[in-house]
């Protein structure tokens, strides 16, 4: 099997060797960066699988990082942050980030957030690779998975990555409730340890992108359950 090329950022150096260590030892390649612009110009400069990134870091920190990242490349971001505000980690995601481990953590937590990004890429290469071509529609809403484009009647809707399979997700699975365990174990993954109110937060996004922008109500709230994606009544006559 081809080894995976790991990027490291992290200023903390005994952390960021300890991890070194610790993935070079599973059979990653690694390098390291200690600051933020000598991680970004190493992952301008080499090819990487995947980025371990800290979010407090000196100079650039972690959120610009994966911010500019994200303008040209998939790669999978994992966020290592020392801070427990849920605020921040969502952040953190909504920047473009694919997950986030919470300082302190376990070596084993961190191989098996990388497995499940890993994981979650091969599925993306496949949809590309043609088994998701069908185009999803709600009401006026159009899903292009192959061109990963949302359309509302005709305008393009901006959603960061996570937001996008979020929607797909919910429109795939149209007119059925679906719980905030389900959307979390679909959407983030079933290694995903985080707390389940990042599911509302998503949903609060996507209601503001979508819902609130062109006065439509597609996003529903299944009062102590969950959320449904179905067109309003009022709608009916659209397709
Ligand atoms: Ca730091």
């Amino acid at each position: 099997m081809e080894q995976k090329h790991i990027l490291i950022v992290e200023d903390e150096k005994k952390l960021a060797r300890f991890i070194e260590l610790e993935l070079t030892h599973e059979g990653y390649i690694v390098d390291i960066a200690y600051d933020g612009v000598t991680g970004l110009t190493l992952f301008e400069s080499q090819k990487y699988d995947l980025v371990l990134l800290d979010l407090m870091l000196p100079g650039l920190s972690g959120i610009e990082i994966t911010r500019r990242i994200r303008k040209t490349s998939n790669i999978p971001i994992i966020m290592l942050t020392a801070r427990s505000e849920v605020i921040d980690k969502v952040t953190g995601l909504d920047s473009g980030a694919d997950d986030y481990v919470t300082k302190p953590f376990a070596i084993e937590e961190v191989l098996a957030r990388m497995r499940v990004a890993f994981k979650k890429q091969n599925l993306i290469g496949e949809q590309f690779g043609g088994a998701e071509k069908e185009t999803l529609r709600l009401g006026k809403l159009v899903i292009d998975p192959k061109a990963r484009s949302v359309k509302y009647d005709g305008n393009l809707i901006e959603l960061t990555k996570t937001e996008f399979e979020l929607l797909k997700y919910m429109v795939t699975n149209r007119d059925i409730v679906l719980t905030r365990e389900q959307i979390l174990n679909n959407v983030w993954g079933y290694d995903y340890f985080g707390e389940t109110n990042v599911v509302d937060v998503y949903i609060r996004y996507l209601r503001q992108k979508i819902d609130d922008r062109f006065s439509d109500k597609l996003i529903h709230t299944a009062r102590g359950v969950g959320y449904i994606a179905k067109k309003t009544e009022t709608d009916d006559n659209i397709q």
